[in-house]
């Protein structure tokens, strides 16, 4: 099922981006489609169109691959979260920011190990 942007509602959402700040309750999620995403970040695409994924190091605009997407989704949804942020309740929240320092360790070991089986 596709995500819908959150600032439209109308297009698929193309970018999304989690920012964990100090506090869990800080912690926000943005799902926007490309034009919406120009809206709110001008000029940030043209640095993205050069972007690789963070994990693997992939070609990708998103930040993202699809299977670290995957493998991320899957992470979450392992640790009793999942997106939209927006729907989770004030205990996952409460439990977000050490999940997602956890996820981060994950992603970037499952990411070097893709990078290993690629070459
Ligand atoms: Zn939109
Ligand atoms: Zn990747």
């Amino acid at each position: 099922m596709e995500i819908l942007c959150e600032r439209c509602r109308e297009r698929g959402a193309r970018i999304f981006s989690t920012r964990v700040n100090g506090r869990p309750e800080e912690t926000t999620q943005r799902n926007l489609c490309f034009a919406c995403h120009d809206i709110e970040h001008p000029g940030e695409r043209k640095d993205m169109e050069k972007r690789r994924c963070r994990y693997c190091g992939w070609k990708d605009e998103n930040g993202f691959c699809q299977p670290c997407m995957r493998e991320f989704r899957r992470f979450l949804r392992s640790r009793g979260l999942d997106f939209p942020a927006s729907q989770w309740t004030p205990e996952q929240f409460a439990q977000a920011g050490a999940i997602f320092m956890e996820l981060e360790q994950h992603m970037k070991r499952w990411g070097a190990e893709r990078r290993r089986k690629e070459s």
